[in-house]
């Protein structure tokens, strides 16, 4: 490691010095060849960083962690989390660093965090490196996710590291840059809740309030406030993935942010012929964290941070307890709000006057569960199928009857739906064409690792404008080929 002369980042370091009991400082490994793969230059401008200094050797060292800006101190957070279900008091970072915040143009402390960046006293049997593919793969999705207008961390660059990392075979290392409005998560509760000192568990609320909820500090009871707004933040994110078709993977608490961002894209994937079953990864055997399920994970993921502030909603448990229910309950109702919305907006219709309101005579809610039931026995492709809707609002309803496997129950849904009179531009703006598509993911990874860094460029172009129907771009929205066989991701790579 090396201090650079000149702060040529400005990075504050407001976790690490409110919360050292959580801060580990800690520093990258050395990578031994850094070379910048990927940069996020709007990502680098928006933070007040100047790309061409990114690019240059120092920037790359930056990058990695191996240039650390004076007055910085990098450190591992500690954190627990329910994995599965299972509850481990001490996750924390095992191979990654927060190098600092730094505050954007809105003036908000985003977090410049390392992954990939070596080992640390987190890492248990984990080598603390990470490979160029999975790198890539969170840069992609997350950069998707972003245009799609989805709160997730961000990703401003991957840097292959020049070392070498053993998975099945030897695969190129990297590290990747990630950007969040913080890395807070209901496993760093849980782990602060665990140690039994209040008065962390305590600062490290106060903490996510003035980050992500000043307002809830002027409430009768701040901290039932602070988790009021995370259950209507996450509320909010699995309704816009579940509309988006987006399957986490692994849901589990210590992946689960305070802010509402979403976070860490392992065996994450997009849904392509619906069904609510769908887990696409290898490690999800029972189906815990199905598409359909991500709704229940995340109340239950709530419960648990419920659990871990009890002792600062009131002193007394007894009393505590029914505090923490009231915005626990609300719930599926705020997710159901946030859903129907945003199914309504899919389908061209006007939205209700309050998202909350649930008029009797409103026929959206049964046209939707119908045409849900559609999709699932046809196997229909979500993407397509929404995208081209659009087209039978504007009158021509051919092809996207065409995707269904014969003339079925859907023309007769098509005819009640455009009666409604769709609003067809709304749907174009509300339905992608382009999203990160498994086999093109696959396929632009697979360059990436061998050096071949075009068709990830080309594969970003279409995911960073999803709404933007462009010329030759066809095979960017089209279905995996039959040949793509059954789909599986992989963590912890
Ligand atoms: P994740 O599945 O990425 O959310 O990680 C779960 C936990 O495993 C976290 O504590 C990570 O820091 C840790 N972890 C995952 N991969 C590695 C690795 N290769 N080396 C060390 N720790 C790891
Ligand atoms: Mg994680």
């Amino acid at each position: 490691m090396s201090v650079a002369s000149a702060p040529t980042v400005p990075l504050s370091s407001h976790f690490a010095r409110d919360l050292p009991e959580l801060a580990l400082p800690w520093e990258a490994e050395e990578a031994p060849d850094p070379r910048l793969l990927v940069l996020n230059e709007p990502l680098a401008v928006e933070l007040g960083l100047d790309p061409a200094w990114l690019r240059s050797p120092d920037g790359q060292r930056l990058l990695v962690g191996n240039l650390v800006p004076s007055g910085a101190t990098p450190v591992a957070q500690a954190y627990a989390g329910h994995q599965f279900g299972g509850f481990s008091p001490r996750l924390g970072d095992g191979r990654a660093l927060l190098l600092g915040e730094v505050a954007d143009a809105d003036g908000h402390l985003r977090d410049i965090h390392l992954k990939g960046s070596g080992r640390t006293p987190f890492a248990r049997a984990g080598d603390g490196l990470a490979a160029v593919g999975p790198m890539l793969r969170e840069y992609v999705i997350s950069e998707a996710m972003q245009a799609l207008g989805i709160p997730t961390t961000r990703s401003l660059a991957v840097v292959a590291t020049g070392r070498s990392v053993r998975r099945d075979t030897l695969l190129p290392g990297a590290v990747l840059t990630r950007v969040a409005g913080s890395h807070l998560r209901v496993g760093s509760f849980q782990y602060a809740r665990a140690t039994g000192d209040t008065a962390l568990l305590r600062r490290l609320a106060d903490h996510a309030l003035s980050r992500h909820y000043p307002d809830a500090t002027q409430a009768d009871n701040p901290y039932l406030a602070l988790f009021g707004s995370v259950v209507a933040a996450q509320a909010s994110l699995v309704a816009q993935w579940m509309l988006s078709g987006f399957i986490h993977g692994v849901m589990n608490t210590d992946n689960t942010t305070i802010s509402g961002e979403t976070i860490d894209y392992g065996p994450c994937a997009f849904l392509e012929a619906f069904d609510p079953a769908t887990v696409y990864s290898s490690i999800d055997s029972g189906g815990r964290y199905a598409y359909g399920n991500q709704p229940g994970v995340a109340q239950w993921n709530l419960a648990r941070l419920a659990e871990a502030l009890l002792p600062l909603f009131h002193e007394d448990q007894d009393q505590a307890i029914p505090l923490a229910m009231e915005p626990l309950d609300s719930f599926p109702r705020q997710y159901s709000a946030a859903w129907s919305a945003g199914m309504r907006g899919k389908l061209g219709l006007p939205s209700l006057p309050t998202p909350d309101d649930n008029l009797d005579d409103d026929v959206a809610p049964p046209l939707v569960d119908e045409l849900l039931t559609l999709l699932q026995a046809g196997g229909i492709d979500y993407t397509s199928f929404f995208r081209g809707l659009g087209g039978a609002a504007r009158g021509d309803a051919g092809p996207v009857c065409a995707l269904f496997p014969e003339a079925s129950a859907f023309d007769a849904w098509v005819e009640r739906w455009r009666a409604l009179d769709p609003d067809a531009d709304a749907m174009d703006r509300a339905n992608p064409v382009y999203i990160p598509r498994n086999h093109l993911v696959e396929e632009a990874l697979a360059a990436g690792t061998e050096g071949d860094l075009d068709p990830l460029e080309r594969l970003l172009d279409a995911v960073t404008r999803p709404y933007d129907e462009r010329p030759g771009l066809q095979r960017y929205a089209a279905p995996a080929p039959e040949d793509f066989g059954t789909y599986r991701t992989y963590c912890g790579t």
